[in-house]
């Protein structure tokens, strides 16, 4: 089973520039929505109810591992997460946090964020397609020269790893 989507809200569209953090198993919330439906003022059970309520979902957010991410998004799609706890805030708590945002990155603090994100994305894609230092190109070379081309597989089986470590290693003996 995967789950890649965000908890169900049918209020509003989330903002396609910040994704639900992907994680392969359906997290708490999705599992046990109940624990994790709470509103400021809620008067449907006693407090103390509510508070050990809370303190569940709480936990159970402290020990999920996209919780960072989840705090993210139900920060910048308010009106998705009006209500609820998310990322083991209550909406009151992300209202604080939100004016925090605000005062340090100036009302455009959503914008701010999402180019951000694009910066460390296209960071990352610059990395991934740096061209080999000299060294690194001179070994590649005497591995091709070595032991011929290195087939491309589309999935690399621990044995293909095995294979393609020891074909590395002969380069680096050749170099
Ligand atoms: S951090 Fe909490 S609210 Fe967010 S996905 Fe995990 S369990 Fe759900």
């Amino acid at each position: 089973m995967s789950y890649t989507g965000a908890r169900p809200t049918d209020v509003a569209d989330p903002d396609p520039r910040f994704p639900f953090p992907h994680r392969p198993t359906p997290p708490r919330c999705q599992a046990e929505p109940i624990l994790f439906d709470f509103a400021n003022g809620d008067r449907s059970e006693d407090r103390q109810a509510t508070e050990k309520r809370l303190e569940k979902a709480r936990r159970a957010c402290s020990d999920c591992p996209i919780v960072r991410d989840c705090l993210r998004w139900a920060l910048v799609n308010k009106p998705l997460t009006k209500t609820g706890v998310f990322a083991a805030t209550t909406p009151s708590q992300r209202t604080i946090l939100r004016k925090r945002l605000a005062d340090r990155l100036g009302p455009d603090w959503i914008d701010v964020l999402a180019r951000q994100d694009q910066t460390r994305r296209e960071q990352a894609a610059a990395a991934r397609h740096t061209p080999p230092t000299v060294d690194q190109a001179r070994i590649l070379r005497l591995d091709r020269e070595v032991n011929g081309p290195m087939p491309l597989h589309r999935l690399v089986t621990p044995e293909q790893q095995e294979r393609n470590r020891t074909r590395l290693l002969a380069g680096l003996t050749a170099a």
